[in-house]
């Protein structure tokens, strides 16, 4: 099982990077990614003079833990107003293995927008927590896989308790979709962790829909 997405205390999470990276080996994750939030007002966040400091503790982490893999990651905050996307330091996430986009095509910038800043990005990049069937209700489940592919983009399976409609988790909800996604778009799960150590480990329900739709060999990771 794999968990990409998941703050600390260098953005709003409650807990350390050890922490974290141990209660995935615990658990029994074959990959966890710290991801915290980077230079957004939104919320507490990672700041570019801390970045060396953060990348040196998720390696550190890695080190300590040999059974699980630690991918060192941030989330960047796609709306202009409270990100400066133009001045992201290129660079610095370049030092990353993964980076996630949030509110992209809906209240934050669409991928047109972000094609500057994604045409430099090498690690693997992918969307985050995107409520897929309201955001594209009036385009074909085909055309969102040709899409995510054309900007190459994994999609990820958030089961945070914020994402959700009517207690439905938005990947459920967007199932029409997903099943587009098979051997097109990859595929990733995330727990979002902020406040709970469980919730690292607790992926019962995306598993679970990652099986229903026949998705397993989408995952990130699958190959390993
Ligand atoms: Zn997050």
């Amino acid at each position: 099982m794999i968990n990409l997405h998941n703050h600390t205390r260098y953005s709003d999470g409650d807990f350390t990077i050890e922490q974290i990276v141990n209660a995935a080996e615990r658990g029994g994750l074959s990959h966890i990614a710290i991801t915290d939030h980077f230079e957004t007002s939104k919320v507490h966040s990672l700041r570019s003079v801390q970045f060396e400091e953060y990348i040196r503790e998720i390696r550190s982490a890695a080190k300590h833990h040999p059974d699980v893999e630690v991918l060192a990651g941030v989330e960047i905050d796609t709306d202009p107003s409270r990100c400066n996307l133009e001045e992201l330091p290129i660079d610095m996430l370049n030092e990353l293995d993964i980076v996630l986009f949030e509110y992209v095509d809906g209240e934050g910038s669409t991928l047109e927008e972000l094609e500057p800043i994604l045409s430099d990005i090498r690690p693997l990049r992918g969307i985050a927590h995107m409520d897929i069937e309201r955001i594209y209700f009036n385009i074909e489940p085909d055309k969102v896989a040709n899409r995510f592919q054309d900007f190459d983009m994994f999609v990820e399976i958030n089961s945070s308790l914020p994402y959700r409609r009517y207690g439905i988790p938005f990947y459920e909800l967007a199932s029409n979709y997903f099943k587009a996604f098979k051997d097109q778009v990859r595929i990733s799960v995330g727990a979002d962790t902020h406040h709970s150590l469980t919730d690292v480990v607790s992926l019962e329900r995306p598993y679970h829909f990652v099986h229903e739709m026949g998705l397993i060999n989408d995952l990130l990771f699958s190959d390993k």
